[in-house]
């Protein structure tokens, strides 16, 4: 088959090369018409070109499609490269031919402008021509920087990828509500998070990681909360909490200098002045009398998001790791540290929290103990309780969201905004 579009070079690549004749495509930004000269701004993905078209330098035909065409159509154009100071870049094309790919309706149903003013449920019913706009795309951009960016990260500690089941029998953790669906003549759930199977794979392979989706059918309607998200999961082998906490600080860090390495025109499209932030330790008894200090209410075993907003103003781009963490408020899977006190640790980061992790229970019999304090049935946990009955290590680690990583990062304010087709408890569509 034919090519079409194999002399077509990107547009960042017309004002980097010295080429005269050039073959580009994209969507229509915007165009007008001043007197006899027609303009196009078209754009794809690596940025935008002016494309104009003076009554006497171009063919009729071109002069007159250029009239025609309505806004966020596509083209593929062929023409000549000018130096020119009044077009932005110091570079426009006079067009030699045009072809019209495909033509927009002339009503769009939402504002794709760099000002625009739809609103976010709008705009997420037609997600695929919000993605039209230079700001949707940059977001998800970054995120592409921070999935590679930690494995990346993670390759180079030493870590395996692993993939796991999304489809499980009984709950993993309890606590979250779980979707249920029928898997032939049994009963099945979807996962809501790949804790157990992260832990088997640590106890033989030391270091792994996953991104992993999880499905919560909680019914709270938050701008923090999914009910599908992504999470990077870490799991290891012969550490505790410490070793895990120090191993996330680095990699948050990590990712944090590749996007601003990589995507710096991405956040100046965003407006986000990011830095590498820094790290510090609390026990949450330490929080408990920061919060007493500043009159917040703080729960006896979990911070609330009051407590973890006051964190972020008082411990600004800081990664903020809350450790000896009250083991009432922890899953049954954490290792306790004494009758009060647990091995588990969140990470709070602008003012969210970001990961919950620690050091895990390895030996069966304390397992079982601590399902049965949770009011949990061992007998649910059967074949996890066995994984460690045959040489299992201590190990530690923790997970990530994926989502609210991204959107502290880049400071917006609904996690909605950073999930490409999000699934909250009203929307499934698109
Ligand atoms: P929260 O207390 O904020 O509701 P959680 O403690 O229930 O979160 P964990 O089970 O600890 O969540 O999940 C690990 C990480 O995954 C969280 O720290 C958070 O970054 C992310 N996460 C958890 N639940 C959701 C959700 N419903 N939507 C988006 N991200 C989530
Ligand atoms: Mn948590």
């Amino acid at each position: 088959m034919k090519n079409e579009f194999k002399n077509r070079i990107l547009i960042q690549d017309v004002f980097k090369s010295k080429l005269k004749k050039v073959e580009i495509a994209g969507w229509v930004k915007n165009s007008r018409a001043l007197g006899k000269i027609r303009f196009i701004v078209l754009k794809d993905i690596s940025g935008d070109i002016q494309i104009t078209a003076p009554e006497k330098k171009v063919d009729k035909k071109v002069f007159d499609i250029m009239d025609e065409i309505p806004r966020e159509s596509v083209i593929s154009i062929k023409g000549e490269v000018k130096d020119s100071k009044q077009a932005p870049g110091g570079k426009e094309i006079i067009p030699s031919e045009i072809i019209i790919l495909n033509k927009a309706e002339e009503l769009l149903p939402i504002d794709v402008s760099e000002y625009s003013k739809t609103e976010l449920p709008k705009r997420l019913d037609y997600r695929f021509l919000d993605l039209h706009r230079e700001k949707i795309q940059a977001i998800f951009k970054i995120q592409s920087t921070i999935l590679s960016g930690f494995r990346e990260f993670m390759i180079k500690e030493k870590a395996i990828e692993c993939i796991f089941p999304s489809i499980i029998s009984s709950s993993s953790e309890g606590g979250t509500e779980l979707y249920k669906l029928k898997y032939f003549e049994k009963d099945a759930y979807l996962s809501q998070s790949c804790q157990l199977y992260k832990q088997m794979l640590a106890c033989s392979m030391e270091k792994v990681f996953t991104v992993f989706t999880v499905w919560r059918a909680e019914k709270h309607n938050t701008t923090r909360h999914l009910n599908e998200s992504r999470q990077l999961d870490f799991e290891m082998a012969f550490a505790d909490e410490f070793v895990v906490m120090d191993v996330l600080a680095r990699c948050v860090q990590y990712i944090i200098k590749k996007i601003l390495k990589e995507n710096e025109k991405e956040l100046k499209e965003l407006n986000v002045k990011l830095v590498v932030p820094k790290v510090k330790y609390l026990t949450f008894e330490e929080v408990s009398k920061l919060m007493k200090k500043d009159k917040v209410h703080m729960d006896k075993d979990d911070l609330t998001s009051d407590v973890e907003k006051k964190l972020g103003e008082l411990y600004k781009n800081t990664i903020i790791f809350v450790h000896d963490w009250p083991i009432s408020g922890k899953p049954f899977y954490i290792m306790p540290k004494d009758d009060k006190l647990s091995h588990g640790f969140d990470a709070i980061y602008q003012g969210v929290e970001i990961t919950s992790g620690g050091q895990r229970i390895h030996l069966p019999d304390l397992l079982i103990e601590r399902l049965k304090a949770k009011r949990l049935n061992p007998k649910n946990f059967k074949s996890y309780i066995e994984s460690f009955k045959y040489g299992a290590p201590p190990h530690a680690g923790w997970g990530m969201g994926l989502e609210r990583l991204t959107m502290l990062i880049l400071g917006l304010n609904n996690i909605r905004e950073v999930v490409l087709f999000p699934r909250d408890r009203d929307r499934l569509t698109p």
